[in-house]
């Protein structure tokens, strides 16, 4: 039996950055991972950190296109017919939460939550290490209508708000940037102050190893169950073992649910599935990525191969990957660059630990002293990751956060 003061269950993208952060504040710290680090969702997403984008998925205007998308087989949105009736009521608390007072509070939630993680990144990773992980390149998105949808216009309403940079981009001037580019493509937008990780699966291979450098410690185990120990801490079963600990951090994105429910703390977290395609050998190169907001996927140019990467899709956690829906991100490319070449280096599936606002739950829990929650960042885990750990860090320290923790609690799922 081992003593811990800190457990932090979960070696992705958060577990690592609150491990870190917590051992370099002088914190005994041991983080359980059922994989290896870096292994769930973490591991193969667009690598996209988007300082300036606060856009919740549920906004208004949005819930119109739903079954065009859903009727559609190459649409952006897929669910499996058996699990219709699992999602639903999920999907009707996503709705709800696409009101605009609501979109506006969830956007200053992320705001607050994005905006500096590449200063996060820099402190956490050090000068070189960030220079040689992340890009502070600029990021374009891009449709092939001609006009703005409803739901565009909130996203430039909430650009406007908070003061975000942005440059529209005609047709002529997307050829330009970006030659073979179809004709199709009739607008886009440059987010110049946005960047990406040339690698997802090194960025969380790098922080790992600098948090075992710093004295903290990784172990290969799965957690089954959190015991309550009278007067404060947990005990945790684990496949191999059986640990105590004064404070447990629950980051293990979307399997966080399953270790909640025994404890009768519920949590909306729904995995929504997305794929990669990489393409090696590729015909295309790109200086920054794209992100089709129709398609629902995008480009990014990674140390590995070119990754089309994207689309959600609703089956729940067990379900076996459907290599169709990543061969579908092929087509689109093909569409956005019809001479497109490359060979299909890897197909691969995550899980968006997603809650229906967007809005990743953060901080302790009210019901349970010494537990802490770091889930639900869905599509935006990678750049609210630094700032999760210093909300995290701060809450279990006893200090006064630098971000007002209230957006992120989990009591707001209270009043439904
Ligand atoms: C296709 C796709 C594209 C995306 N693109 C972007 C993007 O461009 N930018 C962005 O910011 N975000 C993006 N995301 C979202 C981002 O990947 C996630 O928000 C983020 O990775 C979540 O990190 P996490 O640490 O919470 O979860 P994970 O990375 O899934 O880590 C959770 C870890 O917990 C471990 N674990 C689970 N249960 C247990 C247990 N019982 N015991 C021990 N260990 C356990 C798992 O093995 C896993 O390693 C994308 C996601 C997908 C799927």
């Amino acid at each position: 039996m081992q003593q811990e003061t800190t457990v932090v269950v979960g070696a992705g993208i958060i577990g690592l950055c609150i491990g870190l952060l917590l051992v370099r504040a002088g914190r005994k710290v041991a983080i359980l991972e059922m994989s290896h680090p870096g292994s769930g969702a973490s591991f193969g997403n667009s690598g996209l950190i988007s300082v300036d984008t606060a856009l919740p998925m549920a906004v208004p205007g949005m819930l119109r296109h739903v079954p065009g998308w859903l009727a559609d087989p190459m649409g952006p949105v897929a669910i499996k017919p058996s699990y219709v009736a699992t999602v639903a009521p999920w999907l009707q608390k996503w709705v709800r939460a696409g009101s605009m007072d609501r979109v506006l509070a969830s956007a200053d939630a992320l705001r607050a939550l994005h905006k500096d993680a590449f200063d996060g990144y820099r402190e956490l990773l050090g000068r070189n290490l960030f220079a040689d992980l992340i890009r502070t390149s600029g990021v374009v998105q891009l449709w092939e209508t001609e006009h703005e949808s409803r739901s565009d216009a909130v996203a430039r309403q909430l650009r406007e708000k908070h003061g975000v940079r942005s440059e529209l981009l005609s047709s002529e001037t997307l050829r330009q940037m970006f030659p073979g580019i179809s004709s199709a493509v009739k607008r886009g937008i440059l987010l110049p102050r946005n960047g990406y990780t040339v690698s997802p699966a090194r960025l969380t291979k790098t922080l790992s190893e600098i948090f075992i450098q710093a004295g903290g410690d990784i172990r290969c185990e799965r957690v089954l169950k959190l015991v309550p120990r009278e007067g404060g801490g947990f005990n945790l079963i684990t496949n191999v073992g059986y640990h105590q600990a004064h404070s447990v951090v629950l980051a293990a994105g979307a399997w966080t649910k399953s270790l909640l429910d025994p404890l009768s703390i519920r949590l909306p977290l729904e995995p929504e599935r997305g794929y990669h395609l990489l393409l090696g050998d590729c015909s295309l190169e790109l200086q920054m990525p794209i992100m089709h907001r129709e398609r629902g996927f995008g480009f990014t140019q990674m140390e590995d191969g070119m990754c089309l990467c994207g689309t959600v899709e609703f089956a729940g956690i067990h379900a076996p990957p459907c290599e169709e829906r990543a061969l579908i991100l092929r087509r689109h490319g093909e569409k956005i660059f019809p001479g497109l070449k490359g060979t299909n280096k890897r197909i691969w599936m995550g899980l968006r630990p997603s809650l229906p606002d967007s809005v990743p739950a953060i901080g302790r829990v009210a019901a349970r002293r010494d537990l802490y929650l770091a889930a639900g960042h869905g599509h935006y885990g990678m750049v609210g990751a630094p700032a999760t750990a210093r909300l995290i860090g701060d809450t279990l320290m006893g200090r006064t956060p630098t971000i007002d923790p209230k957006p992120y609690s989990l009591e707001r799922f209270k009043q439904g």
